[in-house]
């Protein structure tokens, strides 16, 4: 029997108080086109967070699978997993594998998945993190970028991007110098000018053309500073990327161009996006959701080509991970401290990414 432990809650509420690490043994004999794997590492995002409270668009169902008292659910979308034993036509033992679809439960040590629930991911030249966070916010950033635009951006296009600090800002920042497509970048400011200066910096390093505060991008100066970057605005900003809402979202609407878009895929600020009616009539801008799981669950050969792809751009050297921060899952680690890693998740101004490394 191989002993495992895994994040489960059994009701809706602050991961702090919700939160239970479960201990339960695994069999040896697998069910037929199983495969026993090993956790090596699993993100701690955003919606992860909003599915324990309760708050985020889809709900888990709960079930009693692996034996807790009360039906459960185990957390976490994401994840890097190395095959312990079993065998299907496209992984075994040793392989790494990352869920084909939202909802796998990766906040455990260990799991028994069917294997037409992961997919093989070539592990030569990465690490279990960059592995584990590829299929969210990389493949997020990627998609907004190339299907939302119509026409889709071509090389010299313009796209601006609240929440440019995120890890999907980062990636897109990326994806898109990689693509050449300039940016303008949106960031709130530190607690100093040094601080603000030293992010802005770091945006810059992986591709940023522009990076400005929320305060100089709200400013009335600002539209005169896009005229000019933008050649009197003839290059209008063809694409919004919004992970914010609130005014943030709604300066963003009025600095497009005519016929652009506005994807909507976060709504860190809690408040509503609200859009000036002249834009929707006279400029025709397109106001659209994007939601990642409606793509990749929709098709796991194209999240494979996606996420096949951004590998590759990792292992060259041309794709740079998002800051973490290591959360150390081992045996003896206390349940406290697991919740706690979780619950700090949506406070803002942090210096990187939680990530469960087992
Ligand atoms: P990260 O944890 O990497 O970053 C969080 C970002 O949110 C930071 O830029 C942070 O800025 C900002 N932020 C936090 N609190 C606030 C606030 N109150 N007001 C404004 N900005 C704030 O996040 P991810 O990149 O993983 O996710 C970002 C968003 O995108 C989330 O809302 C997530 O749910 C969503 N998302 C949606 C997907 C989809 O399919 N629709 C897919 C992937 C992500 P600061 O450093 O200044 O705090």
């Amino acid at each position: 029997y191989t002993q495992a432990k895994s994040l489960v809650f059994s009701k809706f509420g602050e991961p702090s108080d919700v939160l239970r690490l479960h201990t339960h043994s695994i069999s040896p004999s697998l069910p037929s086109s199983s495969l026993l794997l090993r956790a090596l590492a699993a993100p701690i995002n955003p919606a992860d967070v909003n599915t324990i409270q309760g708050t985020y668009g889809v709900k888990p169902s709960f079930s009693p699978l692996i034996g807790t008292t009360e039906p459960s659910v185990i957390p976490g979308n994401e994840g890097v997993f190395e095959v312990v034993s079993g065998s299907s036509a496209t992984a075994s033992k040793g392989d790494w594998v990352i869920p084909a679809k939202t909802g796998f439960g990766t906040w455990r040590t260990h799991a028994v998945a069917p294997a037409d629930a992961v997919l093989r991911v070539e592990r030569d030249g990465l690490t279990p993190v960059q592995a584990g966070t590829v299929a969210v916010n990389p493949c997020s950033a990627y998609r907004m970028l190339r299907d939302y635009a119509d026409p889709p951006l071509r090389e010299g296009d313009w796209f601006v991007q609240n929440g440019a600090n995120s890890g999907v800002g980062r990636a897109a920042i990326q994806l898109a110098r990689l693509w050449g497509y300039r940016s303008i970048n949106v960031v709130r400011a530190r607690d100093s000018e040094a601080a603000t200066e030293a992010l802005k910096q770091e945006l810059r390093g992986l591709g940023a053309d522009h990076v400005v505060t929320e305060d100089e991008f709200q400013s009335r100066e600002f539209r005169d500073q896009v005229k000019e970057w933008t050649r009197g605005g003839r290059e209008g900003i063809r694409l919004g990327l919004n992970c914010v809402g609130g005014r943030s979202a709604q300066t963003m609407a009025k600095l497009l161009g005519a016929d652009a878009s506005l994807v909507t895929y976060g709504g860190m600020s809690r408040q509503p996006v609200a859009l000036p009616t002249g834009l929707l009539i006279f400029k025709n801008i397109k106001f659209v959701g994007f939601w990642l799981s409606r793509w990749a669950d929709g098709d796991s050969a194209a999240k494979a080509q996606t996420v096949n792809e951004i590998l590759g751009l990792v292992r060259d050297g041309k794709f740079k991970d998002t800051p973490v921060v290591d959360v150390p899952w081992g045996w003896d680690t206390e349940e406290s401290v697991l919740r706690e890693a979780v619950q700090g998740t949506l406070e803002g101004f942090r210096k990187g990414k939680g990530v469960f490394v087992f």
